[in-house]
């Protein structure tokens, strides 16, 4: 029986569990988890995300803190701004909306955010332990994708993966996670040769390409579960409507599961954002984090 990985309920019911934490903190008065955002010009698409996450955040008990600087705003104002947040003993998690404008270096404003408080996972120290499996910050997306995997098959064990997309927040990072949970990775990428084939021996396919509907429903094998990752906004009829990089209705009559866009995996990224501050902040002040959380939320044991 095919299924519609719903994303966005999954993210409401961990989103809650994350906010019954939240207070169990706060009733002891142990701390309030603090996250805070920079954005930095006018992007609608990024002030969208960044009021997103600042109001789930409050929705879950967290305090919420918002910076918005000018486009115009000069690489060394940004870094006073993070080294300033770095020290604020209120906030637990940093978060610098991307992509910035050309005259801020991005790596320099990752690699300026401490570690312990990088709750994007893009952090030189948090790659570096995602790569090695070892504890650190996860990035959002890849951890929300791999969430909904285990959700969906439990065991990933000897399955091969194909990730499609080689970017240093999606694709990379969910090659290691899925190397962590003992799957045969594949990651493809625009100059990858005979893309089709290689998808079509995917029981796992994950594809984070930024292409409208690229992936169509022959390109998938019976049976395989997909996680689209794509938001790609695309104008029809006079309206813009936003679909993912998998042609839903095609793969569909093919796969075992797939997620929707929207409300698939890009609710689960949010989520995971709180739950990332969430376990920055019992880091911070030595309070153990509730690893089962996620399997309390979902009430299985699969997480
Ligand atoms: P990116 O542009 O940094 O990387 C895209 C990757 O796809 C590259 O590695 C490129 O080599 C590969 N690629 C491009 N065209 C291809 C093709 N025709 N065939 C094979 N590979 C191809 O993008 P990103 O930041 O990784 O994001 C990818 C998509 O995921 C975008 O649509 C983005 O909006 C979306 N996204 C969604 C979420 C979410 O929360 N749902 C989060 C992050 C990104």
């Amino acid at each position: 029986m095919f299924v519609r990985i719903d994303g966005k309920a999954l993210a409401a019911r961990l989103r809650e569990e994350i906010g019954r934490q939240v207070s169990r903190l706060r009733q002891h008065d142990l701390v309030t988890p603090g996250l805070a955002v920079i954005l930095v010009g006018e992007d609608p698409a990024s002030q969208v995300y960044v009021r997103n996450k600042a109001t789930q955040a409050r929705e879950a008990g967290m305090s919420s803190f918002e910076y918005r600087l000018a486009d115009s705003v000069p690489q060394t104002k940004l870094l006073d701004l993070i080294e300033r947040l770095n020290r604020d003993p209120e906030v637990h998690g940093i978060l610098v909306q991307l992509p910035l404008p050309p005259q801020v270096e991005e790596s320099g404003v990752i690699q300026a955010i401490d570690p312990g408080k990088d709750i994007d996972g893009f952090h030189p120290i948090n790659v570096g332990q995602v790569a090695i499996g070892g504890p650190g910050l996860v990035p959002c997306t890849p951890l929300g994708c791999l969430m909904l995997l285990k959700h969906q098959l439990v065991d990933l064990s000897g399955q091969h993966a194909v990730v499609l997309g080689r970017s240093n927040i999606v694709g990379k990072p969910m090659a290691s996670l899925l190397l962590r949970e003992d799957c045969t990775v594949t990651v493809a990428h625009s100059r990858t040769r005979q893309l089709e084939d290689l998808c079509r021996q995917a029981d796992i396919l994950v594809a984070a390409v930024g292409r409208p509907q690229l992936i169509k429903g022959d390109w998938i094998k019976p049976g395989a579960t997909v996680i689209d990752v794509g938001i790609n906004r695309v104008e029809a009829e006079g309206r813009t409507r936003l679909v993912g990089d998998v042609d839903f209705a095609t793969a569909s009559d093919v796969a075992a599961a797939i997620t929707p866009v929207p409300g698939g995996v890009g609710p689960m990224t949010i989520a995971c954002l709180l739950l990332n501050t969430l376990q920055a902040t019992c880091h911070q002040y030595d309070i153990p984090f509730p690893d089962d959380i996620v399997s309390r939320a979902w009430g299985d044991t699969t997480a």
